[in-house]
């Protein structure tokens, strides 16, 4: 299907209200219905009917025929959040006794998710190195039910093989689910290499104004109706309509937006790479980057997001490095307008700092959407902070 198709016309409905170009937020929580035999029938499948916001609501339907027609997907169930998009289709695919092979070092509450959560249920998880395919394999058992992948990772961007991954599993019928949060499905289409489920954090890229907190999860019609049924109407994580709007818009300039945060990401790498004060560079689309052949196959482009290192890798010259900065704000998350920095160090107590563990020396900088120039003038101002 035609991107500008899916952006712009696909889900929506002019003529059912008043031709408008941007469609209502139908901010409802309930729907009525004119004889009870209709009552009945949308009582009895909660799937099909705009019954209760809950379940279903026409302005998130519109959202979810995007994304799902954007990944290649036959279906999508919108959340709350990110991780909710990830927790809860997971909740729905195990029960007790199953095992999850996982990457190692996923996104931070995906870790928790495995280690702190399902644990209490029987479902133990083995974390792997899932640059290596081998690695993968070998650490399947026969209770393993799910395989699941982040790829590329937001700090290590280490990346999987996914075409190979997802053929072990399917020959295992082991289900895969790969967060996609840092390509989109512009830039990556795991579905067509054969991944099952496709989870993504929207407050990232798609919303990419840093004013909505979201998720989605796309996958085949059977799947998405399983995890619908029962896990997504009992943990109630149904994101508003409102902020379904918010997402539309997002979408019709995602592409304008990500094609800028990926041009600019390169530009700024070049010139970090001039820089006396910088060791190493972590970007998947980096031609020094380790898994850059597997990158430019599986990804059709790069996200804004990656990691570099300070030849001086003290905490006092990381720490002053980034406190120097005053365009690059310092915060969480990413794929917004603005530009930001999150050195590992915030994560860990001031006592645990090791010098020599590459996590722990790591900086992580997203590239938004300001000029180029402006950017590279806000982390030459950093450097002149700690110049030998
Ligand atoms: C932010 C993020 C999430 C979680 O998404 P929320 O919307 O914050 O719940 C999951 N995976 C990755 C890679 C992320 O960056």
């Amino acid at each position: 299907m035609d991107i500008s198709y899916i952006l712009n016309e696909l889900g929506e409905e002019r003529e059912n209200y008043y031709n408008a170009v941007s469609p209502p937020i139908i901010q409802s929580s309930n729907f009525t219905f004119k004889t009870v035999n209709e009552f009945r029938e949308a009582l009895a499948d909660e799937f099909k009917a705009n019954l209760y916001s809950r379940g279903q609501n026409p302005t998130l339907n519109i959202l979810r025929q995007k994304l799902a027609a954007l990944d290649g997907a036959e279906d999508a169930l919108v959340f709350s959040s990110g991780i909710a998009a990830i927790t809860i289709p997971i909740l729905a695919l195990l029960k007790q006794g199953d095992h999850v092979v996982s990457v190692e070092n996923p996104y931070s509450w995906t870790i928790k998710l495995f280690n702190n959560f399902l644990s209490k249920f029987g479902i133990a998880t083995t974390f792997v190195n899932g640059t290596s395919v081998q690695e993968i394999q070998n650490a399947i058992n026969p209770a393993t039910k799910l395989i699941y992948l982040e790829s590329p990772n937001t700090f290590s961007y280490d990346l999987q093989d996914m075409e190979a991954i997802a053929a072990i599993a399917k020959a295992r019928g082991i289900i895969t689910m790969a967060d996609n949060s840092y390509c989109t499905p512009l830039y990556q289409k795991p579905i067509k290499m054969g991944i099952d489920l496709v989870a993504q954090s929207a407050t990232k890229y798609i919303g990419g104004h840093s004013d909505v907190v979201a998720g989605v999860v796309t996958g085949c019609k059977a799947l998405i109706k399983r995890i619908f049924e029962h896990e997504f109407m009992n943990t109630g994580a149904s994101l508003s309509p409102h902020s379904a709007w918010l997402l539309i818009r997002g979408l019709r300039t995602l592409p304008l937006r990500l094609q800028r945060s990926f041009e600019t990401t390169a530009k700024v790498i070049a010139w970090l790479k001039l820089q006396l004060q910088v060791d190493k560079i972590l970007w998947p689309f980096d031609e020094d980057f380790k898994q850059a052949e597997l990158a430019k196959k599986q990804m059709q482009g790069c996200g804004g997001l990656f990691s570099f290192t300070l030849k001086d890798s003290s905490l006092e010259k990381i720490e002053t490095f980034c406190n120097g900065l005053q365009h690059i704000l310092m915060a969480v998350s990413w794929g917004g307008h603005e530009s930001l920095i999150i050195p590992s160090i915030a994560g860990i107590p001031v006592n645990e700092y090791d010098a020599d563990n590459l996590r722990h020396q790591l900086i992580r900088m997203y590239v938004g959407l300001e000029a180029p120039d402006y950017l590279t003038d806000d982390l030459n101002r950093g450097f002149n902070n700690i110049s030998f």
